[in-house]
């Protein structure tokens, strides 16, 4: 590599730096697409049972090292211990999950006069997989291991201040026997590596997640090559709690469907909204959970939450407290290291911006609500629309409310994370497309229809 200068990689643990990594130029873009371009007409032949023997291996590596990619993930990112376990196995199970889709990856025969007809699901070619830096190994792992398996090669991208635990998933892969140039990680900046993705005409396909802003820049020059892309962004998802619900329980879980990864989530639930009846009791159940979280040194067996990931990211989630009617907050240790304490702000009104606003910190806006078609209208008063939870115990109006708000992944008296065999995505600005479950393979793949004569 060379050409565009190094990163130094700092931990949000101490500010320390850990490392310094070498940031790809437009040159080294361009070579690693011309080698996956190369490797990608040998891999699409590779027969289906042997494409899925190397991503089983390929997990088998991540799972033979998932206690050294999650510490990597805890000094680089300040992921808690238990998290970055979680995640790396993510890693680890979504390769198996796609390992068993080359054999089944079957198109359809269709009935016609005159001959057979029969539709294949073709793979595009070479991928570009660009990832944020707050779930730098699973949002990895959601573009990479489907793209894999239904014949594609990848180049990746990982954010500027997380690349450490992708560069150690390309060497696994290589240990795991994966052919030279079908699984490449290119770190660097991304109005360099990134714009060259969406700009090279051999990368077939873009797999972005991150900010809406970069998101739609991204889909505009995708659509000067019609290229394919696959976003998933921002949110800012609506925790409902209505009177009937068991109030202890979403009191006692709404903390760390917000502060989990620091608040640094695209699905975390940072607006509530509790049914006025209940408004009062609801914020008394949640002061002593909100301050009973755990913020701590994230290599801690207990740690429930750790820093932010950077001085600069903090500053901008301070900003949105600043001047805003705070209820209560958590702790948080002193000394180095980019921490905030979890913070719980009363919303005056739905324009308040730190309601409207993804904050991506642990900073969560409440604001009571009349009745059922009120909540609903709240709940999609905003451009987002990836994930958001509903608690009541009237089955009925659980389903009413679940079909009504504009979210693509929703839970009911619980706050479901990511389930890698079951779709995920936004709707409205947060997305477009679906990762992860069964669907996801054909979105990295084109249907070809071929129609065989067969009269004399
Ligand atoms: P970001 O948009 O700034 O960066 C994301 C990635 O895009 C990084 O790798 C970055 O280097 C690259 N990039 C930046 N400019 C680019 C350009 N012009 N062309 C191509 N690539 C470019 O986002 P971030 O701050 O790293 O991540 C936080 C955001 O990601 C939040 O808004 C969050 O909601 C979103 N997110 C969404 C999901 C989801 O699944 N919907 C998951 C995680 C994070």
């Amino acid at each position: 590599m060379g050409g565009a200068g190094v990163t130094e990689v700092v931990s949000p643990v101490d500010g320390v730096g850990i490392g310094d990594v070498a940031a790809s130029s437009v040159a080294d873009v361009d070579a690693a697409v011309a080698r996956a371009a190369v490797a990608f007409g040998t891999w699409r032949h590779v027969a289906p049972g042997d494409r899925g023997r190397l991503l089983r291996r390929f997990a088998a590596q991540v799972d033979a090292h998932l206690e050294e990619l999650a510490l990597l993930e805890v000094r680089n990112a300040g992921h808690t211990i238990g998290n970055a376990r979680w995640e790396a196995g993510n890693v680890r199970d979504v390769l198996d999950y796609y390992a068993g889709a080359p054999e089944r990856l079957t198109g359809h025969q269709i009935p016609v006069p005159g001959g057979l007809d029969v539709t294949f699901h073709e793979p595009l070619g070479v991928v570009g997989v660009i990832v944020p830096w707050n779930f730098p190994m699973p949002i990895a792992g959601w573009g990479f291991a489907p793209a894999l398996a239904a014949g594609n090669t990848v180049v990746l991208k990982p954010a500027e201040l997380t690349p450490l635990t992708a560069l150690r998933l390309a060497e696994l892969a290589r240990d795991a026997g994966l052919p030279e140039g079908v699984f490449t990680v290119l770190p660097g900046q991304g109005s360099v590596v990134g714009e060259r993705f969406v700009t090279h005409p051999a990368v077939r396909k873009v797999c972005f997640t991150g900010s809406t802003e970069v998101g739609t820049r991204i889909m505009a020059g995708c659509a000067a090559q019609v290229k394919r892309v696959t976003l998933e962004l921002g949110g800012k998802s609506a925790n409902i709690v209505f009177a009937d619900a068991d109030l202890e329980k979403a009191a006692a879980t709404a903390p760390s469907a917000v502060f989990d990864n620091a608040g640094q989530d695209c699905c975390a639930r940072s607006r509530i909204l509790v049914q006025r009846r209940v408004y009062d009791r609801f914020l008394e159940l949640l002061e002593p959970a909100v301050r009973a979280f755990r913020v701590e040194d994230p290599a801690r067996e207990t740690a429930e939450m750790g820093p932010l990931i950077s001085a600069a990211h903090r500053d901008r989630v301070a900003g949105y407290v600043d001047g805003a009617d705070v209820a209560f907050t958590g702790s948080r240790p002193d000394g180095p290291g980019f921490w905030y304490a979890p913070t719980v702000l009363l919303a005056g009104s739905p324009t308040d911006r730190h309601w409207r606003d993804e904050i991506f910190g642990p900073v969560v806006s409440v604001l009571p609500f009349d009745d059922e078609a009120d909540a609903i209208r709240l709940a999609n008063d905003t451009e987002y629309g990836l994930s958001g939870s509903i608690w009541t115990r009237d089955v009925g109006r659980a389903v009413r409310v679940a079909r009504a708000v504009e979210s693509g992944n929703l839970s009911v008296n619980s706050h479901s994370s990511v389930r890698y065999w079951t779709p995920f995505g936004g709707m409205k600005r947060s997305g477009l497309g679906r990762e992860l479950g069964p669907d996801a393979l054909h979105a990295f793949t084109d249907v070809k229809n071929v129609f065989i004569g067969t009269e004399e």
